[in-house]
């Protein structure tokens, strides 16, 4: 039996509780308005390339996909670059860092001298809360939806996530050495499901 004190109290604290939700929920929110994206390579550092796809114009590719999709969705976008250029790891990272309230999605795609591996893969920064769940988010998005092996998320000491402050997440979008994965990271079909999943983990994660 619980007394009409206790019953007073247990009803002050559902109240403020709720009021607690209700403001953490906000905070949330405001938490990021702006996307940095980071087209991975650029210009004289091609990244990986097999079967003649170049891993610095899928990903190129994939940053404008993403962006046109986040703007539908009434965010705001930076690219780190918009054309064939080549910029610093230090650069890239500087561009969220000076804009507060970004997050950082940096776009790759992966290889490995055993050409059976595949797989898609996002990493963040060791002890990075907020990459993590980032990462957990966009992670869930493609591993769920898209059909290839879910490598997860994993911790990495990547220096483009070191450098930059704010939520920071790498996404690897699947291993190029595959002939099987290559073929579809080379269609624009399959780089379209990949700009809107990571879209939505995206939103998900505001
Ligand atoms: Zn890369």
């Amino acid at each position: 039996m619980i007394s009409g004190f206790l019953r007073r109290n247990l009803i002050l604290t559902l109240a403020v509780s709720g009021l607690l939700l209700v403001f953490s929920g906000e905070a949330q929110a405001q938490r990021f308005d702006r996307v940095v994206i980071d087209a991975g390579h650029g210009g004289r550092d091609g990244g990986s390339k097999w079967y003649g796809v170049a891993e610095k114009g899928l990903t190129l590719d994939l940053a404008k996909r993403l962006e046109q999709v986040l703007k539908a969705k009434g965010m705001a976008t930076t690219l780190t670059r918009k054309t064939d250029v080549y910029v610093e790891l230090v650069d890239r990272a500087g561009v969220a860092n000076k804009t507060p309230k970004t997050i950082f999605v940096s776009l790759h795609f992966n290889a490995h001298r055993d050409r059976s591996i595949k797989g898609i893969e996002t990493f963040y920064y060791p002890g990075s809360t907020e990459g993590r769940v980032l990462a957990t988010h966009i992670q869930g998005e493609l591993g769920n939806r898209i059909k290839t092996r879910n490598r997860g998320i994993k911790p990495s000491r990547l220096k483009v996530l070191q450098e930059t402050k704010g939520p920071a997440v790498l996404v690897e979008c699947g291993f190029i050495s595959n002939r099987w994965e290559c073929q579809r990271c080379a269609s624009s079909w399959f780089r379209q499901v990949l700009a809107e999943e990571i879209a939505e983990g995206i939103m998900r994660y505001r």
